[in-house]
C-alpha cells in the first residue's frame, strides 16, 4: 500500500471517538488545573495580604522577648509581652507550656504554609517564609459588631465553590437559610475576624511563641470573591460546552468524510480502499494470526452485456444487489468490497480448502440468478493465505502481509479463466506469479535490449524438396540476453504482442534482415529471399507498406529479396485494409506469404480475396510423423489449391524423410523444417549459402559435361551424371 494512502487512512483514524473523547477529557483536566491554579493564587494573595501584618506583630513580640532576655526577670518579660493584649502561650523545646496569657484555644494540629509578608518596611520586596499555623478550636468567624458568627468550615467551603451550604442557625442578621445569601446580606463595611495561631521561635533556648491573631476580612470582600469565582465557574462551563460541541461536530464531520472515502459509489457498500486498508490491517493483527484466509477476486462476467442491453443505472442496481447478497453470506471478520467495474474483492476465513471451494461455488450459484430473470456467470480467482511462522516454527503476526500483492495474485489466477464466459473458480499457484514476474522482467528490459542489439536474427533455410536446393529462408528472432541467456521467441513475442512493443521488433527485424542481405550481396553471395514475420498488430497501421519499403531502401536492399509473412489470424481483422497493404507491398516488389495456414480458423475464404505469393502450411499438419492418410489428403489438396491460385507453397515443421518425399511428390515448392535445418545464426547461414552455390556449380558442371557427352553421342553416361547431380 502506498504511503499517501496510509497517511490518509491514519488521518481518518484520528477521528475515532475514543481518541476524541480522550482529548476532551485531557482538555477538561487541563482547564480545571488552570482554573484551580488561578483560584489558589488569588486566595493565597488575599490571605497573604491579610496575614502579613499580623505575623509582623508577633515577630515584634519575639524581638521584645529576645532584647529583655537575660536583662529582666521572666515575669517582667511576660508583663511586657502581656501589654500587647494578645492571647498567647510559650512552650519549651519539649512542647511543655511555660507560660500562657489569655485563653489558649489553639488546636493542637499544626499546618505549615508559606507566607510572603513584608519583612522590613513597606517598600521591601516580599519574601516567602515557611510558617507554622494552628487553627482556633472555637473555629468561629466573628463580626465586629457581634451580630453573630459563621462556622469557619463553611467559609472554607465557599472558597471552593461548593454546592450551597445549609444554613447555620448561629448566623445573626437575616435568618435566611442560604449561607451564600447570608454572606451577601451582611452589611458592606462589616469586618469579620478569623482567629488563627502562629508559632514563632522565641529566645535562645529553643522556646516557641504561639500567638493568636485575627485575619480581618471586610465582608464585602466575600461578595466580590464569590462573584469572581462564580463568573470563573460560568466561564469554564461555557468553555467546556463550546469545546464539547465543537468536538462532537468535528467527530460527525470526520465520520462523514470517512464514510464518503470508504463508500463505493455504485453499491453504496464498502469500496476497494476500505478493503485494502482495513483488510490488510486486520490480517496483520494479532487477532488474525492463527486463522487461515482466502483472498478472492470475483468477477461478474456478463456485466458489460447487461449494461448494454439494459442501462448503466440498471447495472448499478445489480451491483448493489450483488454486494448485498455477498455481504449476507459473510461470517464475522470476513469482508467484501467492490473494486472496480463488476469486480469484487472478498476476504474469507477457511479451515478446509474443499469446504472453501464449496462455499465460493455456493456464492457464485446464488449470484447467478441475482435478478431472478437471467442466468449470470461469475468467475473467481482465489489466493490462500496460511499462518506466518518465525524461525522457531511459532505462529506469528503476518508482519509483511501485503493485501495488494495477495489480491493481485487472486486476479492473475482469475485471469486464467478469462478465455471462457462460463462461471468458474481457480486457486492460485506459484507458477502464475513466476510467469507474471517474467513478464515484468521482459518489459523492464525490452527497450534496453533493442538499443543494445541483444536481439539476433536467426535464419531457417527453406529447401526445394525436388532438387534439395536452397530457395529461401525465414528470419526468426532470438534474444541473447546478458542476464537471461538465449531466450526463444515464444517467451517474449507474446508479451510484446500484448504490450505493443512488437511493432518495434518487426521494424528491427526488417532492418536487420535487409542489412544482412545487402552485406551478403556485396560479398558476392547468391542471395535467396528471406521472409520476415510481421505481427498482426502491425497491420492496423495504414502506412505499413511504406514504412517497410523505406526501411529496406535505407539499407539499399533489392525488394525481391524480402518476403513478409502474415499470420493466418491477421486475416480476420480489417480485410479491406489488409488487402490494400498486401497490394501495396507487392507493387513495391516484396513477396507476401500467409503463415500458419491450416492452424486455427479456416481462412479459405481469405485466400479468395488475398493476392498472396506464398502459402505456408502449418507445422501442425506434419506433427506426429507420416502415418495419417486423412492429413495427407488435406495437405495435397491445399497444395493443389495454392497452385490453382498461383501461389507457391512452403511446408513448415517437416522433420522426417517420408514427409519430404511425400511433399516432393505433391509438388510442394519448399520445405522449412528440422529435416533440412534448424534456425541458425547468420554466419552459419552464410555457410549454407556457400555450400548451396558449390552444389549448384557442381551440378551445373556435371550437366554441362553431360550435355557435352550427348553432343558427342555418349547417351548412356548423360543419364547417369544427371541423376547423380539431383540426388545432391
Ligand atoms: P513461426 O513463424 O511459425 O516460425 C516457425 C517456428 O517453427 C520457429 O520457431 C521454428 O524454429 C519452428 N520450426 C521450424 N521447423 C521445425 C521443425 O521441423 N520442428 C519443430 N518442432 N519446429 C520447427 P521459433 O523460432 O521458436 O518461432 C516461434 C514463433 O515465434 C514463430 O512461429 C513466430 O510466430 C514467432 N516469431 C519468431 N520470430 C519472430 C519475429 O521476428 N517477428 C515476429 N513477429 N514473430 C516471430
Ligand atoms: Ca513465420
Ligand atoms: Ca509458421
Amino acid at each position: 500500500m502506498d504511503k499517501r494512502r496510509k497517511k490518509q487512512f491514519r488521518a481518518l483514524k484520528k477521528g475515532h471517538p475514543i481518541v476524541s473523547i480522550g482529548m476532551f477529557v485531557a482538555l477538561c483536566v487541563a482547564l480545571t488545573l488552570l482554573v484551580g491554579t488561578i483560584a489558589s493564587l488569588i486566595i493565597s494573595y488575599i490571605i497573604d495580604s491579610k496575614l502579613g501584618s499580623e505575623y509582623r506583630d508577633l515577630q515584634y513580640m519575639t524581638r521584645i522577648y529576645e532584647t529583655a532576655e537575660g536583662e529582666l526577670e521572666d515575669d517582667r518579660i511576660y508583663e511586657l509581652l502581656n501589654v500587647e493584649g494578645r492571647d498567647y502561650f510559650i512552650t519549651s523545646k519539649d512542647g511543655k507550656i511555660i507560660y500562657e496569657y489569655g485563653r489558649n484555644t489553639a488546636e493542637p494540629q499544626k499546618v505549615s504554609a508559606f507566607l510572603s509578608y513584608m519583612t522590613d518596611g513597606e517598600n521591601e520586596a516580599a519574601e516567602a517564609e515557611k510558617v507554622i499555623i494552628r487553627f482556633d478550636s472555637e473555629r468561629h468567624l466573628l463580626s465586629t459588631d457581634d451580630e453573630g458568627y459563621i462556622d469557619i468550615d463553611e467559609l472554607g467551603l465557599i472558597m471552593q465553590f461548593p454546592e450551597i451550604v445549609e444554613s447555620s442557625n448561629e448566623i445573626g442578621t437575616t435568618g435566611n437559610d442560604n449561607f451564600l445569601t447570608r454572606i451577601f446580606d451582611i452589611e458592606p463595611g462589616t469586618v469579620a475576624k478569623i482567629p488563627i495561631w502562629f508559632e514563632l521561635p522565641i529566645g535562645n533556648e529553643g522556646n516557641v511563641l504561639c500567638g493568636k491573631t485575627f485575619i480581618k476580612v471586610n465582608m464585602s470582600d466575600f461578595a466580590w470573591i464569590s462573584a469572581l469565582f462564580l463568573s470563573l465557574f460560568v466561564l469554564v462551563m461555557v468553555m467546556f460546552v463550546i469545546i464539547f460541541v465543537n468536538l462532537i461536530k468535528g467527530l460527525v464531520r470526520k465520520r462523514n468524510a470517512a464514510k464518503i472515502f470508504f463508500t463505493d459509489i455504485s453499491t453504496r457498500g464498502r469500496n476497494w480502499m476500505w478493503f485494502l486498508l482495513h483488510g490488510e490491517q486486520y490480517m496483520k493483527s494479532t487477532f488474525a494470526k492463527k486463522d487461515t484466509f482466502a483472498i478472492v477476486n470475483l468477477v461478474f462476467v456478463n456485466y458489460r452485456n447487461y449494461c448494454v442491453c439494459h442501462s448503466l443505472a440498471a447495472g448499478d442496481d445489480l451491483l448493489k444487489e450483488i454486494d448485498k447478497r455477498i455481504n449476507a453470506k459473510l461470517n464475522r471478520n470476513e469482508i467484501c468490497a467492490r473494486v472496480t467495474g463488476a469486480e469484487f474483492a472478498l476476504l474469507l476465513k477457511f479451515h478446509d480448502k474443499r469446504a472453501l471451494e464449496a462455499r465460493i461455488r455456493e456464492i457464485i450459484e446464488e449470484l447467478s440468478s441475482v435478478d431472478g430473470e437471467h442466468i449470470f456467470h461469475f468467475q473467481a480467482g482465489v489466493e490462500l493465505i496460511g499462518v506466518a511462522r518465525n524461525a522457531n516454527g511459532k505462529v506469528t503476526k503476518r508482519r509483511y502481509f501485503d493485501m495488494e500483492v495477495a489480491y493481485n495474485n487472486a486476479c492473475t489466477t482469475r485471469a486464467t479463466l478469462a478465455g471462457t464466459e462460463e462461471s468458474g473458480l481457480a486457486f492460485f499457484d506459484e507458477r502464475m506469479v513466476e510467469e507474471q514476474r517474467w513478464v515484468d522482467r521482459v518489459q523492464e528490459n525490452q527497450r534496453h535490449a533493442v538499443e543494445n542489439e541483444e536481439f539476433k536474427v536467426f535464419y531457417q533455410p527453406k529447401y526445394d524438396p525436388q532438387t534439395d536446393e536452397l530457395k529461401g529462408a525465414e528470419a526468426l528472432i532470438r534474444w541473447i540476453s546478458p542476464e537471461f541467456g538465449l531466450v526463444p521467441p515464444g517467451k517474449f513475442i507474446p508479451i510484446f504482442e500484448k504490450n505493443g512493443f512488437i511493432t518495434e521488433i518487426d521494424h528491427y527485424m526488417v532492418t536487420h534482415v535487409a542489412r544482412d542481405q545487402k552485406r551478403w550481396i556485396d560479398s558476392g553471395f547468391e542471395c535467396v529471399p528471406v521472409s520476415v514475420n510481421i505481427s498482426r498488430a502491425h497491420f492496423i497501421e495504414n502506412d505499413l507498406a511504406e514504412q517497410i519499403r523505406d526501411m529496406v531502401d535505407a539499407e539499399g536492399t533489392p525488394h525481391e529479396l524480402i518476403e513478409l509473412e502474415l499470420t493466418e489470424s491477421a486475416f480476420f481483422d480489417d480485410k479491406k485494409a489488409l488487402v490494400s497493404t498486401i497490394k501495396k507491398l507487392r507493387s513495391y516488389g516484396f513477396m507476401v506469404s500467409m503463415d500458419d495456414f491450416g492452424s486455427g480458423y479456416s481462412s479459405l475464404n481469405s485466400l479468395k480475396d488475398m493476392p498472396l505469393d506464398v502459402l505456408k502450411l502449418d507445422a501442425e499438419f506434419f506433427r506426429g510423423g507420416n502415418n495419417n492418410t486423412r492429413g495427407e489428403i488435406v495437405v495435397s489438396e491445399a497444395i493443389r489449391l495454392a497452385k490453382c491460385l498461383n501461389m507457391r507453397t512452403v511446408a513448415e515443421g517437416v522433420e522426417v524423410k517420408e514427409q519430404v518425399d511425400f511433399l516432393a511428390g505433391q509438388g510442394c515448392d519448399m520445405i522449412q523444417g528440422y529435416y533440412y535445418a534448424k534456425p541458425m545464426p547468420g554466419n552459419e547461414y552464410e555457410e549454407r549459402m556457400k555450400q548451396n552455390e558449390i552444389e549448384k556449380k557442381r551440378i551445373t558442371e556435371k550437366v554441362e559435361s553431360a550435355e557435352f557427352a550427348t553432343f558427342i553421342g555418349d547417351n548412356a553416361d548423360v543419364t547417369a551424371i544427371t541423376e547423380a547431380g539431383t540426388a545432391g
